[in-house]
């Protein structure tokens, strides 16, 4: 029962025997053994989620995330913010796989 305690089970309940039901958006998924389908649940449908970073400690936030909360930009300074992003992540990311 232990091996349950995943984090993703705050978000889930389990509703039968192979299914568990999103407690964020009631949408229900096929359980089979494994949290990866409720965690990807999550992260495409509630991207505001947090877990702990066990595996995704590399994981950065994706650029839509940003651009997505910057609705009152303009088209042209929103393209620009984000190719920006991008070359920041991009160039840091760059140096660290280079260390
Ligand atoms: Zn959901």
């Amino acid at each position: 029962m232990a091996s349950k305690r995943s984090n993703v089970w705050k978000y889930f309940d389990q509703v039968s025997e192979c299914g568990v039901e999103c407690k964020l958006c009631q949408m229900k998924l096929v359980y089979h053994k494994s949290t990866s389908s409720m965690l990807n649940h999550l992260k495409l449908k509630h991207k505001t989620f947090s877990l702990e970073p066990e595996s995704e400690r590399h994981e950065q936030p994706l650029i839509t995330s940003f651009t997505s909360a910057r609705r009152h930009c303009d088209p042209a300074r929103r393209e620009r913010i984000t190719a920006l992003i991008t070359r920041m992540i991009t160039k840091r990311h760059a140096t660290t796989e280079l260390r």
